[in-house]
């Protein structure tokens, strides 16, 4: 396999075969973001990601490759066509192959129709991980998101639709002090209209490179503390209605890590919460990590 840059996947893809699709970020506006700054968007040929998986094959010979993840930053942008004909090549090289999944961009999931979508999964493409970040309209206008509540809605319901696992990353504490409650409240919203199977919780570390860490150089934001997340955590936890999905903030930058389904363990999440709040025990900044 070939790599050109950084390459991110999902912590629950550690173990996955990955194979570059795209190269960056077609959108690249979002003001927290540094993964994709340093590369130009362009979509690989179909050719050179095919060579990618022969050599997989030959690398991983006797080794069963069960999970496939196609990078980069949003994998559904392109052509239906063209993603059908690299599904087709996964299962023709890894017929063990149990998930194939992908980043999918909001937009790009609204500009698939319901058929193509529904191509895509009998093809093989089982999952989609979606960054809603917030449901607020304020914070995803601050945050140059490029999409609104109402198309993470329309985009999350398509894929649950086309009958694909879809697994939704917010991020806690965008909104700073200023949105804080419209954030998990908004949140909250979305999270109620479209029940994905995963909801993970990062919370906001500033990275060098990125608009906003010239705006925290500026003086320009008001970030939240620990105990600030915890209070937005909680309001979210109570807010949303969302039976049967998981929900996880146990990532590496998170303060403190919480876990339970919705909506039957909101008391347990909502005591784990309470715990840290108690005992004031956080993660310290110098071992989060994105
Ligand atoms: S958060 Fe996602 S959409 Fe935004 S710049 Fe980063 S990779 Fe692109």
């Amino acid at each position: 396999m070939r790599y050109e840059g950084a390459v991110y996947r999902p912590p629950s893809e550690a173990s996955s075969l990955i194979i570059q699709f795209t190269i960056g970020c077609a959108r690249n506006t979002c003001t927290f973001c540094a993964m994709y700054k340093d590369k130009n968007f362009r979509i690989r040929p179909l050719k050179d990601v095919e060579e990618d998986l022969e050599m997989a094959r030959s690398y991983y010979r006797n080794i069963p490759v069960k999970r496939i993840f196609l990078a980069d930053g949003d994998a559904l942008i392109v052509k239906t066509a063209d993603m059908l004909h690299i599904l087709a090549k996964c299962k023709e090289y890894f017929p063990e192959v149990e998930r194939i999944s992908v980043y999918g961009a909001p937009k790009d999931i609204i500009h698939k129709t319901p058929e193509e979508l529904a191509q895509l999964k009998a093809a093989g493409l089982d999952m989609v991980y979606m960054g809603l970040e917030s449901g607020s309209d304020e914070v995803l206008l601050e945050v140059k998101k490029g999409a609104t509540q109402a198309e993470m809605i329309a985009a999350g319901k398509k894929v649950k639709d086309a009958g694909m696992i879809l697994s939704m990353t917010v991020i806690s504490g965008l909104g700073g002090k200023k949105y804080w409650k419209e954030h998990a409240m908004e949140t909250a919203k979305v999270i109620t209209a479209i029940k994905p199977e995963y909801i993970g919780f990062l919370t906001l570390m500033i990275e060098e490179g990125t608009p906003m860490y010239e705006q925290q150089q500026r003086g320009e934001l008001n970030l939240l503390t620990p105990h600030e997340v915890l209070d937005e955590t909680e309001l979210f936890i109570k807010t949303v209605d969302a039976e049967g999905t998981m929900f996880r903030s146990n990532h590496a930058s998170n303060y403190t890590p919480l876990a339970g389904t919705l909506n039957f363990e909101k008391d347990k999440i909502l005591a784990q919460i309470e715990h840290s709040r108690q005992n004031s025990r956080f993660r310290s900044d110098i071992f989060r990590g994105i």
